[in-house]
This record gives structure tokens, sequence and C-alpha cells, in this order.
């Protein structure tokens, strides 16, 4: 399952995955036994070709192969100059667990964090506006602190950093107010709804949130979705500049399907001396994997490694987040 998270962008084929695994588990073994062998799996609901060949190969003992196929084949490409940053990463700062819409726990998340070498994490599950993602009510969110509080005793010296993806709304104030961010350690902005605003109003929008003092990183900025949806439009100037005045991080966001920002707003936010955080944003435990992807970018445009915050130790990257 991690691979296949790894491996596919959206989530929808690890999931389509699980559920074909289910009907061939619900038959009798002789039935699939019989259906492996006529080329009949795919007749079923819910089995597809991929799922189909993944379970022939299982009944034939090839189940080895095919997992060390897949470690193989989902590995994400690191260039030898993207190496150097992901090499200096010792933490991941946007990511989700089952309390939103993660499909893993945040204990499950934090396990593989420490299995790829990071230190601490941020855990940012969503807010409540975002209701198709569960996003956290305050109350939930204070339930959730006091499970990450009992993992971090279990977990030392790992940290899990408490955080929220908190909504920027359309007026450009936050899904929670001061005191519930406040208690947080790292909050992550993001905006979520009407991207297509108009450009001076993304721009106001954009620039309240990131000088609310509370937060600390401003998630994929333009909202894209490279194929499906065209970036929002806001005046890179005005925003960047605010980021570097309010010491708001400029996230680079990993998801092979965001990439955001685009490689010339990354290159402004250089210009005007912008924190960056190079996170994964992952909802799944493989998609921890895919900070490599902005690794690279970053090292193609740049990017001073000195003000990537997720490359610092934890008591800087604290002292940082409380000081600003
Ligand atoms: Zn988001
Ligand atoms: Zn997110």
């Amino acid at each position: 399952m991690h691979c296949l998270d790894r491996a596919h962008e959206t989530g929808f084929k690890s999931k389509a995955f699980v559920r074909a695994l289910e009907v061939a588990r619900s038959l009798p073994p002789d039935e699939l036994a019989q259906r492996a062998d006529a080329g009949t799996l795919t007749d079923l609901e819910g089995i597809g070709d991929s799922s189909a060949k993944v379970i022939r190969q299982a009944l034939t003992g090839g189940d080895v192969a095919y997992l060390a196929d897949l470690e193989a084949s989902t590995q994400v490409a690191i260039t030898a100059a993207g190496a150097v940053y992901r090499d200096a990463l010792l933490s991941d700062l946007h990511l989700h667990s089952r309390w939103s819409d993660g499909g893993a726990t945040i204990e499950a998340m934090a396990r593989t964090a420490v299995a790829l070498g990071h230190q601490y994490m941020v855990l940012t599950d969503h807010s409540p506006r975002l209701t198709i993602a569960h996003g956290l009510s305050a109350e939930r969110l204070e339930q959730q602190l006091a499970d990450v509080a009992t993992l971090n005793q279990q977990m030392a010296p790992f940290r899990i950093l408490t955080g929220i993806e908190v909504d920027i709304l359309e007026d450009g104030t936050l899904d929670h107010g001061d005191d519930v961010l406040s208690q947080l350690d790292v909050v992550v902005a993001s905006v979520h709804s009407k991207l297509r605003m108009a450009e001076k109003e993304m721009t106001e929008r954009m620039v309240q949130a990131v000088a609310n003092p509370n937060v600390d990183i401003l998630g994929h900025c333009t909202g894209r979705l490279i194929g499906k949806r065209d970036p929002s439009t806001f005046d890179a100037d005005y925003v960047f500049a605010a980021c570097a005045q309010f010491h708001t991080a400029v996230e680079i966001n990993c998801r092979p399907e965001r990439l955001d920002p685009p490689r010339p707003l990354l290159q402004i936010a250089i210009e005007y001396g912008c924190y960056f955080a190079i996170n994964s944003d992952a909802h799944a435990t493989g998609q921890l994997e895919w900070q490599p992807h902005g690794c690279n970018r970053a090292a193609d445009v740049g990017v001073p490694l000195d003000r990537v915050l997720n490359s610092w130790p934890l008591e800087q990257l604290l002292a940082w987040v409380s000081a600003n």
C-alpha cells in the first residue's frame, strides 16, 4: 500500500486496488483460481486490469516479485542537486491524517517519517470549513492535541508538532480564531475556495492571511492542479513582499499534481528574501516520499538552503515560529 500511495497521484488507484482485493477475498478460493486461469477476473465488479494482474501474480506465488518491482518502479527520481536539499531536510511541515481526509493514522504517518530519516513533523489536518475533508472543529482539534501528546511520549525523541492547514476565507480571515491558532506550534494557511477570484481581491485576501501573526507558512499559493485547474491570479510582488516582511514561509508543495508555486513565482519569492518549506502535503504514508519533487525544483531555481525551514533543527524552527 505504501508503494502504491507513492506511485499514484490522487490516491484513487490505491483505493480501487484495496476494493479489488476485498472483492477477491470475498470469493471462494477455487472460483478465484478458476477466474484467474480463465482470465475472467475483470468480469467482477471492482476488479480492473491492473488489479487482476496483481491477483494472478499473487496466486502463482509472484507476489514477492511484484512488490520488489513496485518498490523499484515507484521511487521518486531525484537530481544530484535536488539530493543536496533532500539530504538536508529534517522534517515535513504539512501532512494529513485520518482525522481529516488522510488515509493513515497519525502514528503511521509519524513512523514513516521516522523511517525516512525525519526528526520531527508537523501534523496539519484541515480546518472546519473544508467539510468534504472532515475539517477539525476546535473540539476535535483539542482531542487531537491530546492524542499527539500521548504519541510524543511514546515516540521520543521524534517529535510531532501540532498544527493545522487552516483555510483562508474569502475575506482573508482564517477558519479558526487566534485563540485556537495560537495554541498550535505551526500554522499552514491555504486557499481552497473561490480560486478564480479577481486578482486584486485575491491579493488582498492572501496578504491579510500572510500578515496574521499566527500564520507560519503559506500553503500551495496558486492552488493550481496541473492539467486540471489554472493557477489563481494575485500580485506576486505584494504577496511575497508580505511573506518576507511578516515571516511567513512560502511552501514548495511537492504533490505531483500541484508542484506549487510554479518556477517563475518561486523565483520572485527568492528575490524578496522569503523563507521556504518543502512539504509533501501527504495524505497517505507513501506520499511522505514526495519531497524529492520539491527538492528538485528548489535546486533548479536556487532556493537558498538556509532559508528552508524544514532543514533546521527542531529548536531553531520552534524559536522562529514563536518569534514571528
Ligand atoms: Zn491544501
Ligand atoms: Zn494539505
